[in-house]
């Protein structure tokens, strides 16, 4: 194995995400659909890193994300950084995009909205780091999801909740 391929740990066609910050590590994996795939993934957590404190880094073999998949990150790891390989080298980094559109990732604040009481994927239109509820049109600040009150389902104070699995 020369340098180039220990630097990748032996990836030779896939996708690493980088900078993850550790304790999204495995909200990335679940927003990019990895347990459900049938090819290799590695999954590495705590490594140092100057940029987001410990990270985390998912490792995907023979696996390339379209735009869309990659935007769901918007709003749990902004900063991550995917690195396309073939044939061992980096071939292209993408950054994530914010969508126009998210659905079934963000819960919807207003505890009178449909999509609290039934059981419906919720679906946001994104303006200027704004979410605006397709059903209620109640907002919700994008950066607040920064705070670090990811994982709390439901805090009711104005910050988002994560919803694990998309497909309730
Ligand atoms: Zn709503």
């Amino acid at each position: 194995m020369n340098k180039k391929e220990r630097l990748v740990a032996a990836i030779e066609h896939g996708t690493v995400i980088d900078h993850i910050p550790a304790d999204k590590t495995y909200h990335v994996a679940s927003l990019l659909g990895l347990f459900d795939i049938k090819t290799p993934v590695t999954i590495g957590i705590n490594y140092p890193s100057q940029k987001v404190g410990n990270k985390g880094i998912i490792k995907v073999s023979d696996k390339f994300f379209t735009d869309d998949e990659i935007s769901r990150l918007s709003v749990v790891a902004p900063k991550v950084i995917l690195n396309i390989i073939r044939d061992y080298e980096v071939v292209e980094k993408k950054t994530v995009e914010t969508p126009d559109e998210i659905k079934g990732i963000v819960k919807c604040n207003n505890p009178k909205c449909i999509t609290n009481n039934e059981p419906m994927q919720t679906h946001f239109h994104v303006n200027n780091g704004i979410l605006t509820c397709h059903y209620c049109e109640k907002e919700q600040d994008i950066n607040k999801f920064d705070d670090g009150n990811v994982d709390e389902y439901d805090n009711g104070g104005g910050t988002y909740s994560y919803l694990s699995d998309n497909r309730v």
